[in-house]
């Protein structure tokens, strides 16, 4: 069980001195008992006190790796029930199965379609993680020869899921250097799974039918030091399931019961035949609590709404998603071309970026950090006037990119044409551009044919 705030307390130097930004140490140890603040920020703890409140620190659910290199993932380290608490963490990863039963090159047309499964959406990469190979056939060989095609195929970490212990920890060895998640611990197999655990550094996942169950195995492998572990509690049953992620993750949180501090896995694709009804069981367990969720389909109108819904929730509601301050050129623009200027919130960016793209006008784009606000927000806050956009033009470099002079402002700021041509000491004309992004295309032609 993670400490009470008041036995951490106990363990601080109670000098008050505030280097770690609270009034008193009682504040600061109340704040790392609820996961929210890092033992590190006092600088005065001892090692033996460190030592001793290292778990304390640890957030209530784990960081677990999956895979190794640039395509692993990071799941857990969450500490809030309700994103709008604070934030989630680490989005969960989509893994999509194939079963050893499947022909070689339906395996490798799989492994294929989720390589092609990645998109560019606000600045960010979505993609499915991970593949998950299920023995199905109940031929070890066969389930071997899957694990071969995957690997072969795909660098995206791996989730074996087989019930003979003996392949396992044979894959395990001999793929311990990409990580794959090994499923599964019980209380029948724990001591072998520590072994394996132990010799490879696999994660592990854990596998029981109630939470008593669970706990046993878990208990177990944090005694001996093993601590990669990703709970499947899962009954593959939309409602026992939704109502199992909900308890695990109370557990770790509102109890601090740390025996349920990890991440989860959830078997979306046992849930449901159809692919419809298997992405909505999928939807809900990216909301409520699934670190990794196995699907069986690899249709893009399925996988991408998923995708789009995850970066949604894991959005950190307390960050405006930013693009970076810049200059953007579109479509190889030279002296000639217009010079628009907007403000750094990702979504006016992506959406004004993607209308000039739509024009096909070569521009330079000035992106202005505004702490992430949109035009008129930033314009209210004070952070998008003729006094900062002037400062910010002339130290952006544009004027050395191109002759022209002629700067067009969103349609929505028009009331700052004559005040920024002042601030600019009148080497810029200010146009106004139009209220709304769709009638940029249009606007850019009428303006380029002047
Ligand atoms: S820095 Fe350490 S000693 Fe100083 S107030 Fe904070 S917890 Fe107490």
């Amino acid at each position: 069980m993670a400490l009470s705030g008041l036995e951490i307390f106990k363990k601080l130097p109670k000098t008050n001195c505030k280097e770690c930004g609270f009034p008193t140490c009682l504040a600061f140890a109340m704040q790392l008992a609820a996961g929210k603040v890092e033992l590190e920020k006092c600088p005065h703890i001892s090692e033996e006190a460190k030592e001793a409140l290292s778990e304390a620190s640890q957030p209530p659910i784990l960081k677990v790796e999956i895979g190794s290199g640039e395509d692993a993932f990071t799941i857990g380290e969450e500490n809030v029930l309700f994103r709008h608490e604070r934030t989630f963490i680490n989005p969960n990863g989509f893994a999509v199965t194939v079963k050893d039963d499947m022909a070689a090159q339906d395996i490798e047309k799989t492994i294929k379609e989720v390589e092609g499964l990645e998109y560019e959406r606000v600045g960010q990469t979505l993609k499915i993680e991970a593949v998950c190979i299920k023995g199905t056939s109940g031929d070890s060989q066969k389930f071997k020869q899957a694990v071969d095609t995957v690997a072969e195929n795909t660098k995206k970490p791996l989730i074996l899921v087989t019930e003979d212990i003996s392949v396992l920890e044979e894959l395990a060895s001999k793929l311990k250097d990409k990580k794959p998640l090994l499923h599964a611990a019980d209380s029948e197999n724990v001591d072998k799974f520590i072994e394996i655990a132990k010799a490879t550094g696999c994660p592990v996942a854990v596998r029981g039918k109630d939470f008593e169950d669970i706990s046993k195995v878990t208990e177990k492998m944090r005694a001996q030091g093993i601590k990669n572990l990703v709970i499947d509690i899962g009954q593959r049953d939309l409602k026992e399931d939704f109502f199992n992620q909900i308890a695990l993750r109370s557990a770790a949180i509102k109890k601090k019961n740390r025996l349920f501090g990890y991440p989860t896995i959830v078997f979306a694709d046992e849930m449901a035949k159809d692919p419809l009804r298997e992405t909505l069981a999928a939807s809900i367990f990216v909301a409520k609590y699934a670190s990794i969720i196995t699907l069986s389909t690899t249709s893009p109108q399925n996988i991408f709404p998923l995708m789009v819904f995850r970066q949604n929730i894991y959005t950190d509601p307390r960050q405006p998603m930013q693009a970076e301050e810049k200059i953007y050129a579109i479509g190889n623009p030279d002296e000639s071309s217009p010079v628009l200027i907007t403000t750094n919130f990702s979504l006016t960016y992506f959406i004004i970026s993607g209308e000039i793209e739509n024009s096909k006008v070569p521009c330079w784009l000035l992106v202005m950090n505004v702490e992430g606000q949109s035009v008129l927000t930033a314009w209210a806050a004070g952070k998008f006037i003729p006094e900062l956009i002037a400062q910010y033009i002339k130290k952006s470099g544009i004027e050395e990119k191109t002759g022209n002079r002629e700067l067009i402002i969103p349609g929505y700021v028009a009331q700052l044409q004559g005040e920024l041509e002042d601030e600019l000491e009148g080497k810029w004309k200010v146009i106004v551009g139009p209220r709304e992004a769709g009638e940029v295309p249009k606007f850019l032609k009428e303006h380029a044919s002047a």
